[in-house]
């Protein structure tokens, strides 16, 4: 008997097809829901059944709810996966598909919710013992006068940020003083509009951070694991590039020290699922920024350095089984790289969708790729431009590059516009192959180039 008979895929393009292989190889029934515009993707056609959900605008097809739990209940599916992006962090969808008598892929709507609430989320974070950036301490209120106290004993620079804020939205960056409460003021009514929320908090603004951040699995009963850190530094407007893991030049020590005080904070805030605590490093110091209540696109690294199916364990929990995993069995073997590839102009980073003539696929030891393309698929212009992501994996991250390397060179894509070329520029960048580079070393490269 598999542990979930059938199961939605909620999500489109190379998550789809992700979740659709580990569904396959445990015997889990598949469902695809699509958008008109999505008739030909490569998991709608692999599945057992598919449904229609709606026009191409996202807002009609992925993320209308009552579409989605219907085409749940037309196919008598058990469980709902809602993959990334959509609606997988949207507390009232899981809300609904519990409700409704469905099994989310996920951990329980209240603390989808309550992540939600960057405000809530970091003072529960900080009740955990983990470490977080120095900050108001809660909601910026109407006394202006704490408020500019409050900025000065942080210290400028200081970051605006919205409680309700994601996606690299709803924050902005203050200098000094004479600026504050102009700045303040302005995100206010921004994140009114944006998200029906205008509370607002401060943090200190930390100058040069590299992204890290850690993967936790939890049943929800009790136990909960690590799986290690990911470096993401390599950003472009808030937007990942390249993923990695180990992150260059942490030590054993400090890895072990931050992953199980996320592993603590799972089991206090009875974490189901798999989960990604965001932080900033700098000097050696880790900041807690947010915790991402579902699976990350940059999720491969971790797999090829621990050998766990990260999806697979999701759908586990979601069956009810307790964690089998004990952290003393996670060993980290090797490096791992993953480029995402975009279907974007390389140099001024417009989308490209359009018709993949032809497309052959790089291999070879060490190389995955996880896309849904195929050679004739068109690229629809109306979702996020990412067709692939490529992860090369050696046993350290010099053979790791020089395996992405070649599988740069190899992979064809041709009839659209990839960032395939910024990606073999970066692979051959000094910065990046000494390692650990910041936040903003990408687009100071870019600007310079
Ligand atoms: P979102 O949910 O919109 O992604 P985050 O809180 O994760 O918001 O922040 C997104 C990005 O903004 C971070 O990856 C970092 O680049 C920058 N950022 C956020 N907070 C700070 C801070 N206190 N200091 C410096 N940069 C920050």
């Amino acid at each position: 008997m598999p542990i979930l008979g059938k199961l939605v895929i909620a999500n489109r393009g190379e998550i789809a097809l992700r979740i659709l292989r580990a569904c396959r190889e445990l015997g889990i029934k598949t469902v695809a829901v699509h958008s008109s515009a999505d008739r030909d993707l490569k998991h709608v056609r692999l599945a057992d059944e598919s449904v229609c959900i709606g026009p191409p605008p996202s807002a009609e097809s992925y993320l209308n709810i009552p579409a989605v739990v219907s085409a749940a209940e037309v196919t008598d599916a058990v469980a709902i996966h809602p993959g990334y992006g959509f609606l997988a962090e949207n507390a009232d969808f899981a809300e609904r598909v519990e409700q409704s008598g469905f099994i989310f892929v996920g951990p329980r709507p209240e603390t989808i919710r309550m992540m939600g609430d960057k405000v809530a989320a970091i003072a529960e974070m900080k009740r955990a013992g983990v470490p977080c950036v120095p900050g108001s301490d809660g909601p910026v209120g109407d006394d202006d006068n704490e408020t500019l106290r409050i900025a000065r004993d942080l210290g400028y620079p200081v970051i605006v940020k919205a409680a309700g804020g994601g996606g690299g939205r709803g924050m902005r960056v203050v200098h000094s003083e004479a600026a504050l409460l102009n700045a303040i003021s302005l995100t206010r009514s921004e994140a009114a509009a944006a998200f029906g929320d205008d509370t607002l908090y401060l943090e200190k603004y930390l100058e040069n951070p590299r992204h890290i951040e850690i993967q936790v699995l939890a049943d929800g009963q009790g136990n909960a694991v690590h799986l290690g850190e990911r470096d993401c530094s390599m950003q472009r407007r808030h937007q990942k590039i390249i993923e990695e893991a180990p992150a260059p030049g942490l030590h054993e020590k400090t890895r072990r020290e931050i992953g199980e005080r996320c592993a603590k904070a799972c089991r206090d805030i009875d974490y189901r699922g798999a989960g990604t605590f965001e932080f900033l490093y700098e000097d050696g110091k880790f900041y807690f920024i947010e915790m991402n209540t579902r699976l990350q696109v940059e999720h491969p690294v971790t797999e090829l350095i621990t050998g766990i199916d990260l999806v697979r364990a999701q759908l586990e929990i979601a069956s009810g089984e307790p964690l089998r995993l004990r952290q003393k069995d996670i060993e980290f073997r090797g490096h791992a790289i993953e480029c995402r590839i975009n279907a974007e102009d390389p140099d001024n980073f417009m989308p490209s969708p359009g018709t993949v003539n032809l497309f052959h696929p790089p291999g070879g030891p060490g190389i995955r790729l996880d896309s849904h393309l195929y050679s004739g698929y068109k690229v629809p212009p109306n979702y996020d431009s990412l067709i692939g992501k490529l992860i090369a994996h050696g046993q350290d991250r010099s053979s790791a590059i020089a395996r992405m390397r070649t599988a740069l060179d190899e992979i064809v894509i041709d009839g659209i516009k990839t960032n395939i070329p910024l990606h073999e520029r970066l692979c051959r960048d000094s910065a990046f192959l000494a390692g650990g580079t910041n936040i903003h070393y990408l687009e100071s490269k870019l600007a310079g180039s």
